[in-house]
């Protein structure tokens, strides 16, 4: 048999998956050039559960927009017609029947590599400049081995003991299907692709996935594509197969040699990749089992072949003696990186945070707080006449002003406040969950406190008091950033340094200008 017959007994054998309803009228009419979005969006809402589903994937974390996405139109609107097909398309593969079988082809984990393959290509789009959608890769390369479950499924038995031989995956099984069946998977994935009426961009890299060099067309996104998903199948081998180191060193030099990629980015994929396929089956609501990450898989493996050739005692104390090293690097490891960490946020002359660190921080604080809807509040501090402390006792004892006054300011504030030093003699104060009546209390606290405090060195007395502006973040005005908090509550303190310093001002938009608080 010549292999477009074999290609005709396997169609014709039922092995063929059949694609939801939905996906292929989707496919046709995101086909036509006149498809309007209302049509695509109608057709969707027809089926509930799949629009629930398409919706709680466009609001996680695997998209991490600020806003939530609400209707299918929205999401159509904001994705584009292909990527919201792309998604239908990866939920109609994700959701069809796992069989499950004592014996044989193991459908879960098929899909659960699968899903890897896709989110590794996801993460080498994101490290690429390209206009490809990262859902048409995702869906590509997800379906990337479609032809292996095909095959499974029409020559059951006999294509099982060929998995068996190619010992999990890559170019020996391409091999042995040639030489078996006659027809290799890529060419059956790539027919398949092509009877559900998929576009080009997603039938050629599935017909290319184990040579991307063979492509010989002219389209320079599309090649790139190709070479995406044939190194996501790499990365899936990694995690999968059984010879993990081989496939990591060809994944290295080939996405170097492929995308250009940089040696940080290609281990910066490989650090996340696992976790981040547990986190999209998470958002595709499916049960994995789930792998180590690529780093431990390799470090067991490079043990595993270093004890291959030795006697067993000396293999015992090879081990005991490679595990106490890894632990004591471990620690070692961590706590340099605690150190380091810490201290690189730290400001040197005070010890409350710098200005670097407050600007990510509020950053992630204000994404919390988009998310969570509750209030933030900033308080942005400054001495007061805090140069003629400098000019009649000197720089040292300004320095000491500084210190004495944050080692003040932090025993008054919770855990979870932070305190930083904004430059020179300015601090902000970031109160996570915390409305303008409680940050207004807080400030007026640390005021009150100020005036209060000794501030003594050398037998010399220091007058120290500081002025508080306070602005506050509410999630719900869209008019809102962090530019804006920050000037408002540098506003604030420019008012209460007006009204005569000491004092507490909030920033208050509404009242049309300021609103008079809690006077010294
Ligand atoms: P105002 O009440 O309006 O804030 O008056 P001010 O004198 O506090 O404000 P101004 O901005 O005029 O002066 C701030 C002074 O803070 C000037 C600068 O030399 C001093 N300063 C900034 N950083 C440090 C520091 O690290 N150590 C010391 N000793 N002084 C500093
Ligand atoms: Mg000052
Ligand atoms: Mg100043």
């Amino acid at each position: 048999m010549n292999r477009d017959e074999v290609l005709q007994q396997i169609m014709d054998s039922g092995a063929l998956p059949t694609l939801s309803n939905v996906a292929s009228k989707l496919i046709e009419i995101t086909g036509r050039e006149d498809t309007t979005i209302y049509e695509i969006t109608q057709l969707i809402a027809q089926d509930v559960s799949l629009s629930a589903k398409v919706l709680k994937v466009v609001n996680s974390a695997f998209y991490n927009f600020p806003n939530e996405v609400r209707s299918i139109q929205q999401a159509v609107a904001i994705l584009g017609t292909n990527a919201v097909r792309s998604l239908v398309l990866s939920f109609s593969f994700l959701s069809m029947e796992k069989k499950r079988r004592e014996k044989g082809f193991n459908y879960q984990r098929f899909w659960e590599q699968s899903l890897a393959t896709a989110v590794a290509a996801k993460l080498l789009v994101g490290e690429v400049e390209t206009s490809i959608d990262p859902e048409e890769v995702f869906t590509v390369s997800l379906l990337v081995n479609i032809g292996v479950l095909i095959l499974a499924q029409a020559f059951p038995g006999r294509y099982d003991v060929l998995l068996q031989q190619a010992d999990c995956g890559s170019d020996r099984l391409i091999a042995l299907e040639e030489k078996e069946l006659g027809i290799d998977h890529a060419y059956v994935g790539s027919r398949a692709a092509r009877r559900w009426q998929f576009p080009e961009t997603l039938v050629l890299p599935i017909l290319y996935h184990h040579n991307p060099e063979d492509y010989a067309g002219d389209d320079a996104e599309l090649a790139r594509e190709i070479r995406i998903v044939y190194l996501a199948d790499l990365i899936a081998n990694i995690l999968y197969s059984a010879r993990p180191i081989d496939f990591a060193d060809r994944f290295c030099k080939e996405a170097k040699r492929l995308l250009k990629l940089s040696g940080s980015a290609v281990d910066g994929i490989l650090e996340n990749v696992s976790a981040e396929v547990a986190s999209a089956a998470d958002y595709f609501g499916m049960k994995i089992e789930g792998t180590p990450s690529i780093p431990e898989i390799l470090q067991k493996a490079n043990i595993e072949l270093s004890l291959l050739n030795m006697s067993y005692e000396q293999m015992n104390r090879e081990l005991v003696a490679a595990k106490l090293e890894l632990e004591r690097l471990n620690a070692e490891l961590q706590e340099k990186n605690a150190y380091l960490e810490g201290i690189a946020n730290l400001d040197g002359l005070t010890g409350v945070y710098n200005h670097r660190y407050f600007q990510e921080h509020l950053d992630r604080e204000l994404n919390r707080t988009i998310r969570g809807g509750h209030p933030l509040s900033l308080v942005m501090i400054d001495l007061d006449n805090f140069k003629k402390i400098n000019d009649f006792y000197g720089h040292q004892a300004g320095d000491f002003v500084l210190r004495e006054a944050c080692a003040l300011w932090r025993e008054q504030v919770r855990d979870y406040d932070l305190l930083a030093r904004y430059g020179g003699e300015e601090f902000v104060l970031v109160l996570p969950e915390t409305d303008a009546e409680q940050a207004l209390a807080v400030a007026e606290k640390l005021r009150a406190a100020t005036a209060a405090h000794f501030f003594g060195n050398r037998g010399e007395r220091y007058e120290v008091t500081a002025s508080f502006g306070v602005s506050v973040f509410d999630p719900a005005d869209r008019e809102m950033d962090k530019n804006r908090l920050i000037e408002q509550a540098d506003g604030a303190l420019y008012e209460a340094k007006k009204k005569g310093r000491n004092r507490v001002e909030l920033y208050t938009p509404k009242k049309g200008g300021w609103l008079k608080r809690l006077k010294a």
